[in-house]
């Protein structure tokens, strides 16, 4: 009898160890971040203030979904996550505190923030294309990924991923619906094969010259650049990364943020991690770690591969409209056939 006793003891106490109650100095941080560099992030947070950090790590619909499913009981104190429109998701769910923070709204820029959320870290989503096989003159800017003189060359990720929901909710904001959904068709007949992968995988293609061009994060091709893989080094070397709409809006812009949840029991730890996140040894974490732009103007960079990209011109386009715009944008892309 003591063993099967031990045992539920024991299950008991490790379901109960990770997420603990309000009286404790911890943090309970849901997590849809996935990248490794963001550990050392993390630790520094407990070492300048103590407070413990409990890490969910999910994908984003799971956290969300588990988030409601907790309701009033939840633990989680803070949500981050990448993209506008995944952070304008749990924010229809009506899952963020407003948060009042002179440090927040002193060190965020007003565009890269709404009274629910905040962004942390910011990259870009530029055209790529194949040295060989496309003139970077006829890529300057997203419309003309719909140009018929690209029909067999476009590849693409999903049209339902969050990145590109987010690029046509401000191409929705640039040109409006009508247009819009125009360019997405014209894309479509532009298509090379069916939309399969991830930002690297479309960069491999059009290195490999597979498609002629495609858009990617920013991040993903310093990464690449970072890489010492010949592989990398040789892919790397057969694109060209164009800086979009430099004569008109600029580049789009995305995020990373996050908030603090309406049933957070730390609060006060919640406001300090957010705050936390807006310091300037936390954005270098972002540059220097993962290779976004710090949302922190006066944050000095220490990243030359980040760095060697240069300057742009970026399309100043709130992000709450982003999320505003994410379900017209789906719409957009079913009827379009971007699946
Ligand atoms: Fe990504």
């Amino acid at each position: 009898m003591i063993r099967p006793l031990a045992t539920a003891l024991a299950t008991l106490l490790l379901a109960g160890s990770p997420l603990t109650g309000a009286q404790e100095n911890v943090l309970n941080l849901y997590s849809a971040r996935h990248y490794q560099t963001d550990e050392a992030l993390y630790a520094n947070f407990t070492k300048q203030t103590g407070i413990r950090i409990n890490r969910i790590e999910a994908k984003e619909d799971e956290l969300l979904e588990r988030i409601r499913n907790e309701g009033a009981s939840s633990p989680a104190d803070v949500f981050i996550t990448v993209d506008a429109a995944r952070l304008a998701k749990a924010d229809e769910l009506g899952l963020f505190a407003p948060v009042k923070s002179k440090v927040l709204e002193e060190r965020i820029p007003a565009q890269l923030r709404s009274p629910d959320w905040f962004a942390f870290s910011t990259r870009a989503r530029v055209i790529i294309h194949n040295r060989e096989a496309v003139r970077a003159d006829d890529v300057q800017n997203y419309e003309d990924l719909a140009a018929p003189k690209l029909k067999g060359k476009v590849c693409s990720r999903s049209g339902s991923h969050p990145y590109n929901l987010s690029l046509m909710a401000a191409m929705i904001a640039q040109m409006g619906e009508a247009k819009a959904e125009e360019w997405a068709r014209g894309v479509v007949a532009n298509f090379a094969r069916s939309p399969k992968g991830g930002d690297t995988d479309q960069i491999k293609a059009v290195a490999a010259g597979e498609c002629g061009v495609a858009v990617s994060n920013t991040y993903y091709l310093v990464r690449l650049l970072r890489s010492e893989k010949p592989e990398d080094r040789k892919a790397i070397e057969r694109i060209g990364i164009v800086w979009p709409n430099q004569k008109a809006q600029g580049a789009h812009i995305n995020i990373s943020g996050g908030g603090m949840l309406k049933t957070a029991p730390h609060k006060d730890a919640a406001v300090k991690f957010l705050e936390y996140l807006a310091s300037d040894e936390a954005q270098r974490y972002f540059a220097d770690g993962n290779n976004e732009w710090p949302v922190v103007p006066t944050v000095k960079v220490q990243n030359a591969a980040l760095e060697s990209l240069g300057r742009f011109k970026a399309d100043p386009l709130p992000v709450a409209t982003l999320s505003r715009n994410a379900a017209t944008a789906q719409k957009i892309y079913d009827r379009a056939g971007w699946k």
